[in-house]
């Protein structure tokens, strides 16, 4: 295990336990953990408040739920498992027939050991996730329910992590934070936002990058209605989601289809596993929305919904491999390079080929690289189009363009 690898993993480990959800404590908690890795500024929209066309939802607190059979045996206990209760359930604490009860249970069929991952925001109800083995045993007439759980007049939370950088522009990196005890769906996508965003506070950084740790959907929206600017601000941005899990890296293409982010990540990926944009999904759903178009992707590695762990207790930390979150952290890296290093240049000295020798810049192994990026460098031509061009990785054509700044043949051309 690589050590990037094992650090990415110690994340996931340790904010597996918490009970996140869209508001409340958990979600907090984990927001106070990355901020103790990253500078994070929180955020908190009061409930009832109007955001686009949502409102922020009662705050969610949990102490506590347990289903028993009424002579006082444990069925399930929340502290056991954070996906046993329902997201959002309503108190409840009384006996409850068991056919009343079957309508408040969620369980898999199809996987009798797993417990499911439910929610239910925004409409009234109760309820509890339970492996359908489990199911299966009950057999009482009535079973005891006590859910100490409260829907408060409370707030909605998300940090960001902004890096400032030295031209206008900013990079938007969104993961979502609401799930609870879920690896893969999304605590790899968090984890690796955070070592990514420590990597780009140690670099000089042309752009802004700023990273979102946001609830899904509602508090995507949330940050869109405080920040209606964001198409001005916004020159590319990934959702990142699902990072973990052994399968190879997937790109959703952005609504525009055609954007830089869209072109940047197909050449690092070598132009395998991406799939078009589709309104559905994770967040970019709403990044995308027609208002905002904002150029951002989606990051991941399996796609949601198709693997057999996906919203169930099986997406536990063993789940997730640290050598697939260093394969994520790294490519994210090489996206990282593009977005700040491809823009256009000018050659100086276009009449003619400059004499390298004279310079000290010729060298049989890079001078195919020189010439390229001296010949294309017209103010036209980004990095990468030149890379591209020359069937030259863009790594030799940047280390080419450095050395010819340096020595005064290149000079920044407006992008
Ligand atoms: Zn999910």
């Amino acid at each position: 295990m690589t050590e990037a690898g094992a650090t990415l993993h110690r994340h996931v480990a340790e904010l597996y336990p918490i009970c996140r959800s869209i508001t409340g404590a958990g979600l907090r908690a984990t927001l106070r953990y990355i901020g103790a890795q990253i500078p994070l500024t929180l955020t908190e929209v009061p409930s009832g408040t109007r955001i686009l066309d949502w409102e922020v939802p009662p705050e969610w607190v949990v102490r506590g739920a347990r289903l028993a059979t009424l002579d006082g045996r444990t069925v399930v206990d929340f502290a056991d498992h954070t996906l046993h209760l329902l997201q959002y359930s309503e108190p409840v604490d009384r006996v409850v027939m068991r056919d009343e009860l079957d309508a408040h249970l969620f369980s898999l069929p199809e996987q009798p050991t797993l417990i499911p991952y439910r929610t239910s925001y925004y409409a009234r109800n109760w309820g509890f996730c339970l492996p359908h083995a489990t199911r299966r045993a009950l057999r009482d007439d009535a079973y005891r329910v006590r859910i100490d759980t409260a829907l408060i007049d409370g707030s909605l939370t998300y940090g960001e992590c902004a890096l400032p950088g030295e031209e206008p522009g900013e990079v938007l990196i969104s993961a979502h934070c609401c799930h609870p005890s879920l690896a893969n769906d999304n605590l790899a996508a968090i984890a690796i936002a955070i070592d990514l965003a420590q990597w780009l506070a140690a670099r000089r950084r042309r752009f802004t990058w700023r990273f979102l740790f946001a609830p899904g959907t509602v508090g995507a929206i949330a940050w869109l209605a405080a920040n209606r600017d964001a198409p001005q601000r916004v020159r590319h941005g990934l959702v990142l989601t699902c990072l973990g899990d052994p399968a190879a890296p997937t790109y959703k293409q952005s609504r525009r289809r055609d954007a830089a982010i869209d072109r940047y990540v197909a050449y690092v990926l070598g132009g395998a596993r991406i799939l078009p944009f589709a309104p559905t999904g994770y967040d970019e759903r709403q990044f995308c929305s027609p208002g905002f178009d904002l150029p951002m992707g989606c990051l991941m590695r399996s796609p949601a919904g198709t693997f057999p762990e996906y919203h169930t207790s099986a997406d536990n930390p063993d789940f997730v491999r640290p050598e697939a979150m260093a394969d994520s952290l790294r490519v994210l890296q090489e996206i990282a390079i593009l977005i700040e290093h491809d823009r256009p240049w000018r050659n100086t000295a276009p009449y003619g080929e400059p004499q390298l020798g004279r310079r000290g810049l010729y060298a049989e192994q890079d001078r195919m690289a020189l010439l390229w990026v001296l010949n294309l460098s017209d103010g036209r031509h980004t990095l990468l189009d030149i890379a591209e061009r020359a069937g030259l990785p863009f790594a030799s054509i940047r280390a080419a363009a450095q050395r010819l700044e340096h020595a005064r043949l290149l000079e920044p051309a407006a992008a």
